[in-house]
């Protein structure tokens, strides 16, 4: 039986760690030492473990569920140990390929509540979502969740995450708002490439965007929105009904999530990429607050200079608006420098990108004709046929690829027969 063991919690003011032990085939899952940690930056010594467990639980669970194994802990929190059947419901419906097993089992389960003190907290990286979500609950005065779950066993300075909570921190001042801050490992303590290897086919995705990232930042909030008593825990969604994809973050998981007396609520899947611009677009040009929009994935700015950069950049041309204006330093001559853009990278486009996030810029721009502000753009780009573009692009770069390949096969070959006829 493959069994994992959650033997022990330690809290240290504001740090807890996880300490397991594997039975079975499971270890080449998880990266040697068996630990998973979470800093806050908040005391969390008052927290109880059936609550500061629950990290820990959402973890590994999904991991225990596609390869029927056995999580035991000693005290699990009971509004998360109910909602957990829901959750493994959803995501069997998300990957019906893979059969989800497995069981959790508990010693002991504890019923915590708490009267809410706090309306919301929202996980906050600075993007595109995150921003739009802070505008929708910004009545409620919400604590701004950033985080970091990247480290290795121990807390490294990382360039990314001074420059992503510098951001909050001054996002939030801005607001008058109060920053949860979080670190851990929970991106690496698990080996992701191992059962990537072994189930990335059935699943048709990846562990960490199918099955895990969702319920690891949510649920590292958890033992602080415990000890705030904090109602409601947002998180902006990153999909939409547009286009529907399996993945770990999903309102048809994240709004089963349970803890003592707090929920989790998936925000604004209704709304499409180019909607949400719209939202960010709208907001500040009425409230002419500064802001700085942060959609780089693991940079410390925006490049402006990636697929991400300039979509985003480019909605918010066709929404009438300078995207110098949302945190883009984006270069004079736009219109050029995103024609050498896509000469080199259309070839990388999917047909899904593609229909889903280019070609409602395109109509937006149609229908904002007067409003741009990169009128050399509207020369070209509303017709740019990116699906033919794309085909020929393909077609030269293979040939450039192919032929020195075919070129030196001939070669062997010919040589080949020269020296068998000698
Ligand atoms: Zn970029």
């Amino acid at each position: 039986m493959k069994k994992i063991i959650l033997n022990k919690i330690t809290v240290n003011q504001n740090r807890v760690d996880y300490f397991f032990t594997i039975e079975g085939n499971l270890q080449k899952y998880f990266n040697k030492s068996n630990h998973m940690f979470l800093e806050y930056n908040y005391e969390i010594s008052q927290v109880p473990h059936a609550i500061l467990a629950i990290p820990f639980v959402a973890n590994v669970m999904p991991l225990m569920w596609i390869t029927d194994s056995v999580l035991i802990v000693d005290v699990l929190d009971k509004s998360f140990y109910e909602c957990l059947k829901n959750v493994k419901t959803a995501y069997q419906n998300m990957f019906p390929n893979v059969e989800f097993k497995g069981k959790l089992v508990v010693d002991k389960i504890e019923d915590h509540t708490y009267t809410p003190e706090h309306e919301a907290a929202s996980l906050f990286s600075g993007g595109l979502d995150a921003v739009t979500t802070f505008i929708r609950v910004k009545d409620k005065n919400p604590l701004l969740i950033t985080e970091y779950g990247w480290h290795g066993d121990e807390i490294q300075e990382n360039e990314v995450w001074n420059a992503d909570k510098e951001n909050a921190i001054s996002f939030a001042e801005q607001y008058g708002l109060e920053n949860i801050l979080i670190q851990s490992n929970y991106g690496t303590f698990i080996h992701a490439q191992s059962i990537d290897y072994d189930y990335h086919k059935k699943l048709g995705d990846s562990w960490w965007h199918g099955l895990h990232h969702g319920l690891a930042i949510i649920s590292a909030a958890i033992p602080v929105a415990f000890k705030l008593r904090i109602q409601c825990i947002y998180i902006a969604s990153s999909n939409s009904p547009q286009f529907q994809v399996a993945c770990a973050s999903d309102p048809t998981v994240d709004n089963h999530i349970r803890y003592a007396s707090g929920m989790v609520n998936h925000d604004a899947y209704e709304l499409t990429r180019q909607d949400k611009v719209k939202v960010v677009v709208d907001y500040y040009s009425i409230t002419k607050e500064p802001v700085q929009l942060r959609v780089c994935f693991k940079n410390k700015e925006n490049c402006c200079n990636c697929e991400k950069c300039l979509r985003t950049i480019l909605s918010i041309v066709a929404e009438g608006r300078d995207p110098r204006a949302l945190g883009f330093n984006v270069p004079d001559d736009l219109s050029l420098h995103l024609k050498l853009f896509l000469d080199r990278e259309v070839k990388f486009f999917t047909h899904t990108f593609i229909e889903i996030y280019w070609k409602i810029i395109q109509s937006k721009m149609r229908e904002n004709q007067d409003n741009i502000f990169y009128k050399e753009l509207l020369e070209w780009f509303m017709d740019y046929n990116f699906a033919e573009e794309r085909k020929k692009a393909l077609f030269k770069y293979r040939v450039t690829q192919f032929v020195p390949i075919i070129n030196r096969r001939i070669k062997t070959k010919i040589n080949r027969i020269f020296a068998n006829s000698q």
